[in-house]
């Protein structure tokens, strides 16, 4: 059975989905960008994109 899980690093809410159908909603949903508008735990976006090959900076 496939199961989607949504974490915000930010305010800690945890969604979980099982099952297709659910999993498939909850990916059409675009819960990231959603629980973004609603997250409650800090203004800035989640620290999803990391900054690895920045280093080289000349
Ligand atoms: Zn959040």
């Amino acid at each position: 059975m496939p199961i989607a899980d949504f974490l915000c690093v930010v305010c800690g809410e945890h969604r979980r989905a099982t099952g297709r159908q659910l999993v498939t909603d909850l990916m059409q949903s675009d819960p990231i960008g959603s629980h973004q508008s609603v997250c409650t735990g800090a203004t800035t976006p989640l620290p999803t994109t990391s900054t690895h090959g920045r280093e080289k900076d000349r």
